[in-house]
């Protein structure tokens, strides 16, 4: 069975992403922690986390992904901004320890001029600081597009970093499509290539979670803008062979394109017709 969801918003609280994913034909969904430009996370509501696990396993939603605000950069040359990210991770860490099975996703930060290697240490040393034995929750690094000064731009990059992490068996990695296309990696005319190389440089056992996006700009870009499945450089033949190929297809697939509530429900429908359903599956 496909696994596929897509980013839902949580202002509203957990039962009530349960309810739009099962509305939308989703079993799985993604969430921002706390408000994506930074910000306090509200009070957790046990209540409402409690109701929401009953409601997942009554409709099969499993191992939804956490996705940290996008603008922590635990790379930056503030000392103190690195100590916001350090802190808010911790706390979304400690929060997801409530929710069973959930994995957490974070960009790894621009290093903006001091140079790729004191990011990676600066990203594997905060890493180092927050995990520990008792962490139960799975910690994503993405693959980003290379805007900027953007770490994680390659394989090689979330390698880096991933090396230096004591406790790396909690770490995985979360593969973006359009962020990658946009890097440079050719998913469309070379997916096996691409899985070869991912498995040569980072294991594809790291590989956790699927961003599903098409891609407003041409390969290799660096840009990083969504776009609408089937309607992006990309496109919807090689959105299906990502879907159906088979390493990734018993993955969690997440959408994270420019859409409602009615577009998604459109896009996973598109895709679920396209998922061949093979009788080997557990
Ligand atoms: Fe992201
Ligand atoms: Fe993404
Ligand atoms: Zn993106």
């Amino acid at each position: 069975m496909l696994r596929i969801g897509c980013h839902l918003s949580s202002s509203r609280g957990f039962l009530a992403m349960g309810k739009d994913a099962v509305k939308i034909g989703a079993n799985t969904f993604q969430f921002f922690t706390r408000n994506p430009r930074g910000g306090k996370a509200k009070e957790l509501d046990l209540k409402d986390l409690e109701a929401y696990v009953v409601f997942a396993k009554e409709h099969g939603i499993a191992q939804i992904l956490a996705h940290a605000p996008y603008t922590l950069n635990a790379c930056s040359k503030d000392e103190g901004l690195r100590n916001f990210a350090k802190e808010t991770m911790a706390d979304d860490l400690f929060r997801l320890s409530h929710l069973p099975e959930s994995m957490y996703n974070f960009h790894p930060g621009s290093h903006v001029q001091q140079g790729l290697g004191v990011g990676v240490s600066y990203i594997s040393g905060m890493l180092n600081e927050i995990l520990t034995p008792e962490t139960k929750t799975t910690v994503l690094l993405e693959t980003m597009a290379g805007k900027g000064s953007e770490v994680g731009r390659s394989f090689d990059e979330l390698r880096q970093i991933l090396e230096r992490v004591e406790l790396s068996e909690k770490m995985g990695v979360c593969l973006d499509t359009c962020h990658v296309y946009d890097a440079g990696y050719d998913i469309v005319h070379e997916l096996e290539l691409v899985l070869k190389e991912f498995d040569e440089i980072l294991g594809l056992e790291r590989l956790k979670a699927i961003h599903l996006n098409d891609s407003k700009n041409p390969f290799a870009s660096h840009k990083d803008r969504h776009e609408k499945i089937g309607q992006g450089s990309i496109g919807l033949e090689a959105m299906a062979a990502i879907i159906n190929h088979p390493k990734l297809r018993q993955l969690p697939f997440f959408l994270e394109t420019p859409n409602e509530l009615p577009g998604y429900a459109e896009e996973i429908a598109l895709l679920r017709s396209r998922y061949e359903e093979a009788d080997e599956e557990p």
